[in-house]
């Protein structure tokens, strides 16, 4: 009998420490860092700091092995602020791949915190290992730390309260199947008392009883011990009135009744009622009454002794908020449309597609609005979906502000699709546009698992991401150009780190005189087979890896080296570098500027910063005080590429600027193909703003004669020279003095 009511009890040691967790008073976060400055700093930095209303407790650790020990000991840690250089260049990766892997601890918020930006990790594991957030130390503000906190800890309030839920709901379906075993009624009725003590956390202490025959007579009909000699007979019978007038109340009102010392429960089941009494030793919170509500509903059912499991299955399979199927059930219900061998969809098979729609920028309608704007905007949504396209097979909730699809291929038209979506949103009084990011996976290519196949669209969704498309394919070579995107990344870092990266150099000359003013350095990556890789390629995927940032600041160096050099061999010309957004974002970047010419003791007029369109537009305010700066220490400033994504025109006014270079793209078919009268444009422009201009890409006599006609001021292109290694560069410098001395 013990062995058979151990059955029914609750698995409740785990319960404890998450309700511990919840009932804290403070929010805990583990500092892991080697220098023990920043551990002093953060805590300074947080100092009296709260969220709903409970304040911050710091544990620390100065190694990745006190970090997990700090986890195992102190479950309650909500938040980690991880540095990723610790005592290996990836010591902190390994504390979050051991914390999700090992430690099985999903729940606790991960963010990241680095000094050297190249050791941003892969958005690949960002995604993989769910890293909350990912910052430089110098961007640890307070500001930027509190709100970074505030998100995380949201975060992990909601992954919590999500477990509790669904971890109670596993409960009673298990507490549930347990009872409904019980086809005799004296057991039933023990094991249902047993179980609502335990849901309503009270000593299991009461009775179950039933209406019997046309007398209507109530009998109990099970119960603990105390009422195990009353079996059978008639509730009169028991010497507790208290009992009888609950009992007779429950049935006559068709209601509850609940007084401070106990609660009597009325169980419907189909053809029969009974009720359930129970002493209370704790009055019952509100979320005990509610998971009390699905199991009565449940274990009714055992009075008809019909099995309504599929019901209570569903609580676990659907989204409580659209009603949708969620993740799981998405995922495991995909799993019928796979067609095996993985190949070809048989010949006049309807072709699926899984389409995975996620909401961008959701979450700033969430934390501007109000998240019951949130919710509303996810319903809406969710209509459009299934109004605009009526045959498909399957819609479900996949994530907070994403959606899935299952629709016939032959039905679904890429432009029809994203108008759909496109119309703006009503939700209350608001008017609202969304933009979307969709991953498009084809049947033909759906995994056999479930999970896999939602994998597969996400591919497609991040690929749309990156490339700031609307809409992307899954294709198995996406998986394979990602892949190769990382091995490049990883090759970059290492070839950077082994000093094989090069700086090549390419004249620039005054039109007027054809005399050389200046050279640009620019980047050059030799492969394996005595090629180079264009920075074309490999800039833009150091920038996304956060590795622009060390290279950029070792061209500035190789520039300022090279510099001197040309003074000394009597060309004291000016060198021009290139820099990307992501550089212009450090914080203090001229200051960094300034101390690497003053550490080279270069003189800064001989050293000017090419910096692109993108860089001006991206926070407009900081790139002119940093601009400025630059200015007043002497160093000059180019736009690049002038003309190819300027904006604002208006903007140029206000930035402290030297030059604008022409692009390429607005010389290349002059004379033939192009009248020039952009690049005529582009010089009148900088006349009139008092800047200078130097043409990119001159590669004819007739290009060069013509931007001379134009009075533009400066010429870089083949004509002159290709890029060439620094040495080279010399000796053509001298040979150039010699021709025309
Ligand atoms: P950019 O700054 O606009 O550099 C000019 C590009 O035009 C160079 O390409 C140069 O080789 C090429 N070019 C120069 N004259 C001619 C010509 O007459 N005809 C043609 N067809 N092309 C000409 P490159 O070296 O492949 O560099 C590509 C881009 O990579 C650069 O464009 C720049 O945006 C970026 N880059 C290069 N080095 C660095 C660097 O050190 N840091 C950063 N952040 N970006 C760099
Ligand atoms: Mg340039
Ligand atoms: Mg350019």
């Amino acid at each position: 009998m013990a062995s058979e009511q151990d059955d029914f009890l609750f698995l409740d040691h785990d319960e404890e420490t998450h309700e511990q967790a919840m009932t804290n008073d403070f929010w805990d976060v583990l500092i892991v860092d080697d220098d023990p400055e920043i551990h002093s700093v953060t805590k300074l930095a947080l100092s009296g700091v709260e969220f709903w209303g409970r304040s911050l407790r710091f544990h620390h650790a100065y190694s990745g092995k006190e970090a997990i020990e700090a986890l195992i000991h102190n479950p309650e840690i909500c938040i980690l602020l991880l540095d990723v250089v610790m005592e290996s260049d990836d010591a902190g990766l390994t504390v979050v791949k051991r914390v999700r892997d090992e430690l099985q601890n999903h729940n606790v918020r991960i963010i990241l915190r680095t000094g050297q930006p190249g050791y941003a990790p892969e958005e690949q594991v960002i995604r993989e290992y769910d890293i909350n957030d990912y910052k430089m130390k110098t961007e640890l503000t307070r500001s930027k730390l509190v709100t970074s906190l505030m998100t995380a800890i949201r975060s992990y309030q909601q992954i919590c309260e999500l477990e509790a839920q669904s971890t109670a709901l596993t409960r009673i379906l298990e507490a549930s199947h347990a009872i409904l075993g019980h086809s005799d009624m004296k057991t039933f009725g023990l094991a249902v008392v047993m179980q609502l003590a335990k849901i309503l956390g009270s000593e299991p202490n009461g009775i179950v009883s039933g209406i019997h025959g046309d007398d209507k007579r109530i009998l109990v009909l099970g119960g603990t011990s105390d009422y195990q000699a009353f079996f059978g007979q008639g509730l009169e019978q028991l010497d507790n009135g208290r009992v009888i007038m609950q009992v007779q109340n429950c049935f006559d009102y068709e209601k509850h009744q609940q007084t401070e010392h106990d609660i009597t429960v009325l169980l419907q089941g189909k053809s029969r009622r009974a009720a359930v009494y129970l002493e209370l030793d704790v009055k019952p919170n509100p979320a005990q009454l509610q998971f009390m509500e699905i199991f009565l509903a449940n274990v009714s059912v055992g009075l008809d002794n019909i099995k309504l499991f599929n019901e209570l299955r569903d609580v676990a399979y659907k989204d409580p908020l659209t009603k949708l199927p969620n993740r799981s059930s998405f995922a495991q219900q995909v799993e019928r449309y796979y067609i095996e061998g993985n190949g070809k969809a048989p010949e006049n098979h309807n072709e699926l597609l899984f389409v995975l729609i996620d909401i961008a920028q959701f979450s700033d309608i969430n934390n501007g609005l109000g998240q019951e704007v949130g919710n509303q905007l996810l319903l809406v949504v969710m209509q459009r979906l299934q109004q605009e396209f009526i045959d498909s097979e399957l819609i479900a909730r996949i994530g907070a502000d994403v959606f899935g699809l299952l629709l016939p291929k032959s039905s679904f038209d890429e432009q029809h699709f994203i108008d759909a979506l496109m119309i703006p949103y009503q939700v209350n009084e608001h008017i609202l546009t969304m933009h979307f990011h969709v991953g498009v996976c084809e049947q033909s290519d759906f995994s056999q698992q479930g999970l896999d196949t939602l994998k597969l669209a996400y591919i497609a969704l991040n690929q749309a991401k990156q490339g700031k498309k609307f809409l992307d394919w899954y294709s198995p070579d996406l998986e394979e150009k990602m892949a190769w995107r990382l091995g490049l990344i990883r090759q970059l870092r290492q070839d950077f780190e082994y000093g094989k990266l090069e700086v090549w150099y390419q004249p620039q000359l005054s039109l007027d005189t054809l005399e050389v003013i200046g050279c640009e350095a620019l980047l050059r990556w030799p492969s394996d087979n005595g090629h180079y890789i264009s920075p074309a390629i490999f800039v833009p995927l150091a920038e996304d890896a956060g590795l622009i940032v060390d290279i950029g600041q070792w061209v500035l160096e190789q520039a300022c080296l090279q510099q001197k050099k040309l003074v000394d061999i009597g060309m004291n010309i000016s060198v021009a570098v290139n820099v990307s957004v992501p550089q212009f974002k450090v914080a203090n970047y001229a200051q960094g500027v300034k101390d690497t010419l003053l550490a080279h003791k270069v003189d800064p007029k001989k050293i000017e910063l090419e910096v692109t369109e993108s860089v001006v537009m991206d926070e407009i305010g900081v790139v002119i005080d940093t601009l400025q700066e630059l200015q007043e220490f002497g160093v000059e400033v180019a736009i690049d590429d002038f003309g190819t994504g300027f904006s604002s025109l208006s903007y140029l006014q206000k930035l402290p600027l030297a030059r604008l270079k022409i692009d390429r793209a607005f010389v290349k078919d002059i004379p033939d193909n192009d009248s020039g009268a952009i690049a005529d444009l582009v010089v009148s422009l900088g006349r009139h703003l008092g800047l200078k201009t130097i043409a990119e890409g001159v590669e004819t006599q007739p290009q060069l004669d013509f931007l001379r006609s134009l009075q533009c001021g400066y010429s870089q292109g083949y004509l002159h020279s290709r890029p060439i290694p620094a040495l080279k560069f010399e000796h053509w410098l001298i040979e150039q003095a010699v021709e025309s001395p």
